[in-house]
């Protein structure tokens, strides 16, 4: 089938709630997609932060294919394999206390808002309990999720959402402690957020917090969906900042291309919040899944991911840092590792953004006006001077 065939089909039948890009992609190897036509892409956008270990890595493959031979689902009635390996390393990571897995960013989160309202309750039993989330944030389009995500135009069309939450300003500390009260449960950001234009938390900002939850005994609640899993050169994003959450939630790269998510509680919440009856999903922690999340872990180590991020992010830094400091319309670069934004002002970002599509590049947008770059973890430092080269031509 042509490439306009499988476009004007997936038109036709798919509700229409993304404007795509006119590009079928078939394959992957590495960091570069093929369309359909055979062109080859450099991508630095990882299917927006989720293939970290680059397409086609063959154990990562092998794996899967001998999971898929011996058992894909069961539920959660029952014990499997790959859930014991992947929570253990999951747990382990992180140096919390138990995991709960999902099947996606979403569920994440809504499971994090009911451990921390559970854990609120059994304290006092009220049920007005108030969550304290951060504007320009974004935490998924659930309407638990999208009730703690900062964006009035997200949320306007699917009011009323669930009542008790309040908005602080992202890296202002005042402005948090404002929104406290007796009722606050929990506070929820992104440790780097993505979504809503690439701003990694102050460490001031961020310690000021965990200091605030630990005095008032409120939950910390830190979102690593697009930050986590060694994007900012540590295995989660927190760990640079000599704080821990008490909630903790991740997805994207954790499966590296099969959906799956997963909160993580530390040993206080874990111990006073969700028990059999309060939460649960058919496919959560399936064997497939749960062999991805576990591989994954396994290949970190063996790649020594986060070293390789840490190197290779350095010299992305001086490259995007010297691209903006040469385009007038570039007004700033930000970022940590390899999440990393360049704003864009008087020109559409959008237009660049399809512009280096032809040029065989992937990047996408965050907010509005910021060019994102989230690639494969994998990259090289030959690959960021190609992408330079296309992005230059883009321009
Ligand atoms: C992508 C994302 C989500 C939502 O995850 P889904 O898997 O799309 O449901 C939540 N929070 C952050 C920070 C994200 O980047």
């Amino acid at each position: 089938m042509a490439a306009n065939e499988i476009m004007q089909m997936t038109e036709e039948n798919v509700l229409h709630t993304y404007n795509r890009f006119p590009v079928v992609f078939e394959k992957g190897d590495g960091v570069r997609l093929y369309d359909t036509d055979g062109k080859e892409y450099l991508d630095f956008a990882a299917g927006i932060a989720v293939f970290s270990l680059g397409y086609n890595n063959k154990d990562y493959n092998d794996a899967l294919k001998d999971q898929i031979d011996k058992l894909i689902h069961t539920s959660n009635l029952y014990y499997n394999v790959p859930l014991a390996e992947a929570s253990r390393k999951l747990v382990e990571s992180c140096g919390m206390s138990k995991a709960f897995f999902t099947n996606s960013g979403t569920e994440a989160i809504e499971g994090a808002i009911k451990a921390a309202r559970k854990y609120a309750w059994l304290k006092d039993g009220s049920t007005d309990h108030e969550i304290i989330a951060m504007q320009h944030s974004f935490h998924g389009r659930s309407l638990g999720a999208l009730s703690v995500t900062g964006n009035a135009g997200y949320q306007e069309p699917f009011k009323p959402l669930i009542g008790g939450v309040k908005f602080a300003e992202f890296n202002n500390l005042d402005s948090v402690k404002e929104q406290i009260t007796e009722k606050t449960c929990a506070i929820i950001l992104e440790t780097v957020q993505g979504e809503g234009g690439i701003y990694p938390a102050d460490p001031e900002f961020l310690q000021g917090i965990r200091a605030i939850c630990d005095e008032k005994d409120i939950l910390l609640i830190l979102d690593e969906i697009q930050c986590g899993m060694g994007r900012t050169g540590s295995m989660w994003a927190w760990q640079a900042y000599g704080v821990q959450p008490d909630i903790m939630t991740c997805a994207k790269a954790l499966g590296c291309g099969v959906p799956v998510g997963a909160f993580v509680l530390n040993e206080k919440t874990a111990k006073a919040s969700l028990v059999p009856g309060d939460h649960g999903t058919t496919y959560g922690g399936n064997p497939l899944a749960m062999r991805a999340v576990s591989t994954v872990f396994d290949l970190y180590e063996k790649l020594d991911v986060t070293a390789h991020v840490n190197q290779v992010s350095a010299y992305l830094d001086k490259k995007l840092d010297e691209l903006a400091a040469k385009y007038d319309f570039l007004t700033a670069h930000r970022g940590k590792g390899l999440m990393q934004g360049l704003v864009v002002e008087g020109r559409p970002v959008g237009e660049i953004v399809k512009k280096a599509l032809e040029n065989g590049l992937v990047v996408i947008v965050a907010g509005h006006d910021v060019l994102r770059m989230v690639p494969p973890l994998v990259i090289t430092e030959k690959d960021v001077d190609e992408m330079v080269e296309k992005l230059e031509a883009s321009f």
